[in-house]
């Protein structure tokens, strides 16, 4: 964890900005994320809930989803994550895999909670010994090299 925040405050504003967008009928929990990549282009995402629980899409992933539809593979340079709550929040573990799939080594997620407290992390220290392409290639046995989705950050 970082206390040196590298994200520009305008991210944070604007995602605190998107949380009445979000669907969260259920948790009473609005989130949104802005994705940041390196080619310096922005994707938000804010969580939709769903009737059926399981349904339900986080706002990172849904910021990460318009960057993929969007044809961005440039790689994630930040992802800021706003709530209501008075401390930073942190991306579920299933939202640090996502992440972690279109990650470079600078990759960085921040987050500033109501109380204006900025917290600043590397990915690596969300996801440790992430499980990613290089891994699964590994795998497979094919001695074809993988397409990397981005920037490769699981060089070893
Ligand atoms: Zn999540």
């Amino acid at each position: 964890m970082s206390s040196v925040d590298a994200v520009p405050a305008h991210h944070h504003d604007d995602a605190r900005d998107l949380l009445p967008n979000a669907h969260a009928p259920y948790s009473n929990f609005p989130v949104a994320a802005i994705v940041v990549t390196t080619a310096g282009a922005t994707f938000a995402g804010v969580n939709v809930e769903n009737a059926a629980y399981g349904s339900t899409i986080c706002a990172e992933r849904m910021a990460i989803g318009a960057m993929v539809t969007a044809g961005d593979r440039s790689g994630i340079a930040a992802v800021v994550v706003a709530g209501r709550a008075d401390d930073p929040l942190s991306p579920c573990g299933s939202c640090r895999q996502v992440i972690a799939e279109f990650a470079t080594p600078a990759t960085v997620v921040s987050s500033r909670g109501a109380a204006g407290i900025t917290t600043t992390w590397q990915i690596d220290e969300l996801l440790p010994a992430a499980f990613g392409p290089l891994a699964l290639h590994a795998g497979t046995g094919s001695s074809a090299a993988p397409e990397p989705p981005h920037p490769p950050r699981d060089s070893e």
